[in-house]
């Protein structure tokens, strides 16, 4: 049994985490840095400790400092969350060292997946399938020359260690792979301190479909159902939803045995995400695995009644999961909009500042993730996501007009948020006919943001 659990992140996740913490009779010690001295992930903690400054490699993603605050504080466990230290094997080997229990896979898993290209060879191996591409690192703009043309253009160059949409750009034509490999290169070495590319040939517009998996510490794998999270913006979601549109029962089918593959086959433990994009022609192919819990796990926990933090920590207490395979039943659909504060007019950047005003909906089929109340600081140190809005119907449809009815009742004052995009996407027709696809938001956002402009939205931005 766990009896106090450390939470080493802060914002929305960490909120979550230390409710079901609470939920489960176990106390909760948060961490915070200096500028999150009135965060909410402090305030509702059992106890919480400080870290370090508002820089995250002060505070957040100080190993020692967290490792530090755990043994002096009693914890047995160190929950990661996403982002930060989440997938990071150093930190999770150093708290299996210092006697915590990690809550996430081995560290040995997390630095076989942490290698995308390496965990693409791996699933090839292990039979499930993954996009065409270089069999490993393509160590010169020279080497993924040579593999885009046996692969045929266009390409996508990927950084291995990548992770939110960074480190990958598009090359359509031999003439570009030079400066798309020096551009990714370059980004991933300044965002993971590491610029090793591999190739894949670029699937036009396909869908992101991804399945929710759990494994105990006994070998049982099961997958809790898919997401589509195709409505991204420069690879990151903005809306993820729970069944996708339009699968057959047959693809279904075959895309969770792939994953509860991919997932048997690198001895996985605990809550993980395997992603798959989808063709025009229902082939799927593996990108990656995310090794922790997933910003839209709420979705799924919505259409299946299961709780995946909780699963999280009973794993980690060494019990056996709540239900097998055939116990998980998808009942229902569920959408969840990332509201982040972000100037939408302007190239979606960071608007940090004061709350003056804050109301979330609340109601049949609705839940909020969110760790702003009135008057809290909005920090320039970290995501800007600030908010996850949840909408579960018995249809997609009763589920859109849930969403629409609780983003209409949502007031975020102070900040400007991409919310009155999300609004407007609720009644774009081509979303409301489900069958998107990951090339939807480019189509269509300077039309969203057009008819915000033409409502009136640039005047009330603050
Ligand atoms: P991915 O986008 O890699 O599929 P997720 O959808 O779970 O994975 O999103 C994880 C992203 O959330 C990270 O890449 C990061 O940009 C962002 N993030 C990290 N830490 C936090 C945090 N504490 N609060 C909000 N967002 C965060
Ligand atoms: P990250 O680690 O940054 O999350 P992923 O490999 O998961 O990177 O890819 C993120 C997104 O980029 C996918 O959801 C998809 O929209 C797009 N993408 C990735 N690989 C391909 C590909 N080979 N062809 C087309 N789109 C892709
Ligand atoms: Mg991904």
């Amino acid at each position: 049994m766990l009896k106090r659990v450390l939470i080493a992140n802060r914002g929305e996740i960490a909120v979550r985490i230390i409710r079901e913490c609470l939920d489960s009779s176990i106390e909760a010690v948060s961490v915070y840095s200096t500028a999150d001295s009135q965060a909410l992930h402090r305030i509702i903690a059992t106890r919480s400790v400080c870290i370090g400054g508002p820089r995250a490699g002060e505070s957040y993603l100080n190993a020692a400092n967290i490792i530090e605050a755990a043994k002096a504080t009693g914890c047995d466990a160190v929950h990661p969350g996403f982002g930060f230290l989440s997938e990071s094997s150093d930190f999770a080997r150093s708290c299996e060292e210092a006697g915590l229990k990690f809550i996430g896979p081995p560290s040995k898993v997390i630095d076989m997946m942490g290698d995308k290209a390496a965990a693409k060879r791996m699933m090839r191996q292990a039979g499930v399938p993954v996009v065409p591409g270089s069999d490993g690192i393509a160590q010169t703009a020279d080497d993924a020359e040579k593999e885009a043309e046996r692969i045929g253009y266009p390409v996508l160059l990927k950084a291995a260690a990548g992770g939110g949409g960074r480190g990958m750009r598009r090359a359509c034509c031999k003439e570009e792979v030079k400066d798309a490999f020096e551009a990714a290169r370059a980004e991933a070495e300044s965002c993971f301190g590491n610029g090793d590319m591999y190739v894949e040939e670029l699937i036009e517009n396909p869908r992101h479909i991804e399945f929710q998996i759990l494994g105990d510490s006994f070998g049982n794998v099961i997958h809790l159902g898919e997401r589509d999270c195709s409505i991204q913006r420069r690879n990151q979601k903005l809306l993820e939803e729970a069944p996708a549109w339009g699968l057959s029962e047959k693809l279904r089918g075959a895309m969770g045995e792939a994953a509860v593959k991919a997932a048997k086959a690198c001895g996985y433990e605990n809550a993980g995400t395997v992603e798959f994009i989808v063709d025009k022609d229902d082939n799927f192919y593996f990108i990656e695995m995310n090794t922790r819990i997933q910003v839209e796990h709420p979705v799924t926990e919505a259409v299946t009644g299961m709780n995946i933090v909780r699963e999280q920590l009973r794993i980690a207490a060494g019990m056996p999961l709540s239900r097998t395979q055939e116990e998980v039943q998808i009942c229902g659909h569920a959408i969840e909009c990332r509201i982040t504060a972000e100037k939408v007019f302007e190239n979606f950047a960071p608007c940090p500042g004061r709350i003056d005003f804050i109301h979330f909906p609340a109601g049949a089929g609705i839940r909020v993730d969110s760790a702003l109340y009135n008057g809290c600081e909005i920090s320039p140190y970290y995501d800007s996501m600030v908010a996850k809005i949840i909408a579960k119907g018995s249809s997609r449809l009763e589920a859109v007009r849930r969403m629409r009815r609780a983003l209409e009742e949502t007031v975020i004052n102070g900040v400007q948020t991409t919310l009155p995009v999300q609004h407007l996407l609720m009644y774009q027709q081509d979303f409301l006919r489900g069958g998107y696809d990951t090339g939807f938001i480019e189509a269509h956002l300077p039309e969203l943001l057009a008819i915000y402009e033409a409502a009136g939205g640039k005047d009330e931005s603050i």
